[in-house]
């Protein structure tokens, strides 16, 4: 049986977007991450990072100081009773990367191809799924792929796909309401 995901885009979702983020030090988790992260497990959702950072590709920090990091906040979340299923990433920029980051990627948001890749490695079911994300690209990405849920925190103004939401809470109470 296919199952469904919580997909998650990273800066600004999983933690405060203060800019190319690539250190613990500076890693600040938004509130209600954790319970989101929790209750989605319980009611049988993989959680799924899927994150532009293109941060490697202009150069900022390498894809080993990624990883690292990665590896830090997965520990940090079970240590809140969650766990990450998988993340994905695209370390590329068409204009800013540098040598073969330089390119045009389906994978960057708003390319559906983090999406797509992960429904069939992981055989999941998009249109039962779930996107939170804090960028018009996160959304169009969504939408691109079929994910059923778009939900766009912190959103200025009405225009664009998905559903405005303002905090974490408003994401948890759409997915119990999903769950039920
Ligand atoms: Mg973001």
């Amino acid at each position: 049986m296919k199952q469904r995901a919580l997909f998650l885009d990273r800066d600004g979702v999983i933690n405060i977007d203060h800019g190319y983020v690539h250190k613990p030090e500076d890693f600040d988790f938004v509130n209600g991450i954790f319970e989101l992260i929790a209750a989605a497990k319980k009611n049988g959702y993989l959680i799924v990072i899927v994150t532009n950072q293109a941060g490697i590709g202009r150069g900022y920090y390498t894809e080993a100081d990624f990883h690292k990091l990665m590896n830090w906040v997965r520990q940090q979340i079970v240590q809140q009773g969650g766990e990450i299923d998988a993340i994905y990433y695209c370390p590329d920029h068409p204009e800013h990367g540098i040598g073969h980051y330089r390119r045009d990627s389906e994978f960057r948001k708003p390319g559906p191809g983090m999406l797509f890749q992960a429904q069939r490695e992981l055989d999941l079911d998009l249109a039962a799924s779930i996107f939170v994300g804090d960028n018009t690209s996160d959304m169009l990405a969504g939408q691109a792929a079929g994910v059923g849920t778009l939900l766009h925190i912190g959103r200025e103004s009405s225009e664009g796909p998905g559903t405005a939401i303002r905090k974490l809470d408003d994401a948890l109470a759409y997915l119990i309401a999903k769950s039920q």
